[in-house]
């Protein structure tokens, strides 16, 4: 009788651990706080200045960039803003019209273009080249390689949404 009741005695405590768990935690911090307000120690003070040293850079790091954006607003002119806008344009419609081109340029095929065996294409691994299409372009970009010419092929699609 004695042995069960102990048993249940500890088991209460490890229900009442993790049922108090937050309180428990927020009661440590709470006295940590009270601690370090109390205390006049040198952790204290140095803290403050970590702090404080720490708000005043972030200060001066948005002022020095709140600075440099007006300077470079003052610097921009209208005309220059609507040249640059006229330039992205172009290079927009440019891209476009390498996309259309590329996408007719290399279909879908899963044969070999330049001998008649059919399905011995392999894939190998892209160039630069095309994973900068990949990702200027917005564009599937497999490239092969025929297991008997062993000519390399591309094969460009769109991408799926
Ligand atoms: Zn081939």
């Amino acid at each position: 009788m004695k042995r069960k009741r102990k048993k249940s005695n500890s088991k209460k405590e490890v229900s009442f651990l993790k049922e108090y768990n937050f309180e428990i935690t927020v009661f440590v911090i709470f006295v940590l706080g009270v601690f370090l307000l109390v205390e006049k120690m040198e952790i204290t003070q140095t803290l403050f200045k970590v702090i404080k040293a720490t708000i005043f850079l972030f200060a001066d790091l948005i002022k020095a960039i709140r600075d440099s954006i007006y300077d470079a607003l003052g610097w921009i002119e209208l005309s220059d803003l609507v040249g640059v806008i006229l330039i992205l344009f172009a290079l927009y419609l440019i891209a476009l019209r390498i996309r259309i081109r590329l996408l007719m340029l290399y279909p879908k095929n899963t044969e070999c273009q330049y001998c008649d065996n059919k399905n011995k294409l392999k894939r190998i691994r892209k160039k630069l080249k095309h994973r900068i299409i990949h990702f200027a372009l917005r564009l599937r970009v497999y490239y092969y390689q025929c297991d008997n010419c062993y000519k390399k092929q591309l094969i460009i699609i769109t991408k799926k949404r």
